[in-house]
């Protein structure tokens, strides 16, 4: 007689959606992002007393690409869920779903910035306002990448490209950007190099210059000396 497995799996079955995230995150709101929705599961906090708003676990350990989010998000409890703070934790997820292993960097955080953005207003303000440094801290100049992360996605943000599609020119031009950035010090060498090597041939000219003047005087010398002698010599012909 075979054992009875003692192993247990989760299997995820769809469940109904949280009254104050049904009326945060919209369809309006997808068609306005031009991003499919993303599932996400809802959680009770675990852990030792740290607290979490989401987490986006890697695809490969998700049923259909679900991010996280922590229950007493949408849970009425002593204040009420506000649509903004629900919006910027999904939105956060989403934006590290589309830019897999990107982490806190400047191509999430440009990813982040292009939903904000698409977003618009809720509770009275732009939702790109709950922006911040948070987005780029894994990055060694914060303030570089920020400035890169909202020039890209000022850019992206008004097109009619769609989210998932945004994420990957967003990570195709991260690439490139990193690789400039990374050879920053040999072209700061070869500017170095021409500089030097421009100021050689101005030295060189110079001392050049110097020389010919020089011996300009011996010639014109030599020449008044010959020029004497020979008035000398016609003298006794
Ligand atoms: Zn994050």
């Amino acid at each position: 007689m075979t054992m009875q497995s003692p192993v247990v799996a989760i299997r995820q079955v769809e469940a109904p959606l949280p009254p104050a995230f049904a009326a945060a995150v919209t369809q309006e709101l997808f068609d306005k992002l031009r991003l499919e929705p993303v599932p996400v599961m809802f959680q009770h906090e675990y852990g030792n007393g740290d607290t979490w708003d989401g987490y986006c676990p890697h695809r490969t350990n998700t049923e259909r690409g679900e991010v996280v989010m922590a229950k007493r998000l949408v849970e009425t409890t002593l204040i009420k869920p506000k649509a903004s703070h629900i919006q910027s934790v999904y939105l956060h997820e989403v934006a590290h779903r589309l830019t897999p292993d990107a982490w806190h960097n400047a191509a999430f955080s440009a990813m982040t910035l292009v939903l904000y953005l698409r977003a618009g207003v809720t509770d009275g303000a732009e939702l790109w306002q709950l922006v911040s440094l948070y987005d780029a801290q894994d990055e060694e100049d914060v303030g570089t990448a920020i400035a890169w992360a909202w020039k890209t996605a000022n850019e992206l943000a008004p097109t009619e490209l769609s989210a998932e599609r945004c994420g990957e020119v967003i990570l195709e031009r991260y690439t490139r950007w990193r690789t400039w950035l990374d050879e920053k010090p040999q072209r700061e060498e070869a500017r170095q190099a021409a500089i030097k090597a421009r100021e050689d041939a101005t030295k060189a000219n110079e001392q050049l210059v110097a020389d010919l003047r020089e011996s300009r005087y011996w010639w014109a010398a030599g020449a008044f000396l010959f020029g004497a002698l020979a008035a000398i010599a016609l003298r006794f012909l």
